[in-house]
């Protein structure tokens, strides 16, 4: 008997979000995106439509975050990098041809080989992009540097007050 799922209009949303979805989400991510328009919708429940989905064919497990379970609704063969600093998950449809390994393990009939490729992404390596809206601020009157979203009032380091000016990137 072939797997059903009843399509609630929750789990259609879920299937909807997907739908060329190139940010490999977790169910996590999909239930934080969702569950404001579905009050109702619990992380099972997003689970269980992937699990659904996986069953099927529709959507594919991809196992590179150790963070956590991602998935990828686009199921044609591709490698994935991740950024190891954004934790952001690149396609990369390039047919990379890994000759050596059927000579390196001649005793094993290779099945399947799946790169898992770490990057710093190009956003990343640029220092500005990396703290992501984030910006150094460094205390006149003792140096430090904090990295915060906004000025912080007080130098964490010497506890002086308003001496935190920004570090402009050059
Ligand atoms: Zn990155
Ligand atoms: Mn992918």
């Amino acid at each position: 008997m072939k797997p059903k799922i009843k399509w609630t209009p929750q789990r259609l949303a879920i299937l909807k979000y997907l739908d060329g979805n190139k940010a490999h989400p977790s169910a996590e991510d999909i239930y934080a995106d969702l569950s404001k328009d579905f009050p109702t919708m619990s992380v099972a429940t997003v689970y269980n439509v992937l699990e659904f989905l996986k069953r099927t064919g529709r959507v594919k497990e991809i196992h590179i975050d150790p963070e956590k379970r991602r998935f990828d609704p686009d199921t044609t063969a591709h490698h994935h990098a991740i950024c190891v600093k954004c934790k952001k998950v690149f396609d990369i449809f390039e047919d990379i041809k890994i000759p050596e390994l059927s000579s390196n393990i001649p005793e094993f009939q290779i099945l399947d080989a799946h790169l898992t490729i770490y990057v710093l992404c190009p956003r990343c390596q640029n220092k500005e992009d990396l703290k992501l809206g984030l910006k150094e601020y460094q205390c006149t009157d003792c140096g430090a540097i904090r990295t915060a979203k906004h000025k912080p009032q007080k130098c964490p380091s010497c506890g002086s007050r308003d001496s935190l000016r920004e570090i402009k990137p050059l």
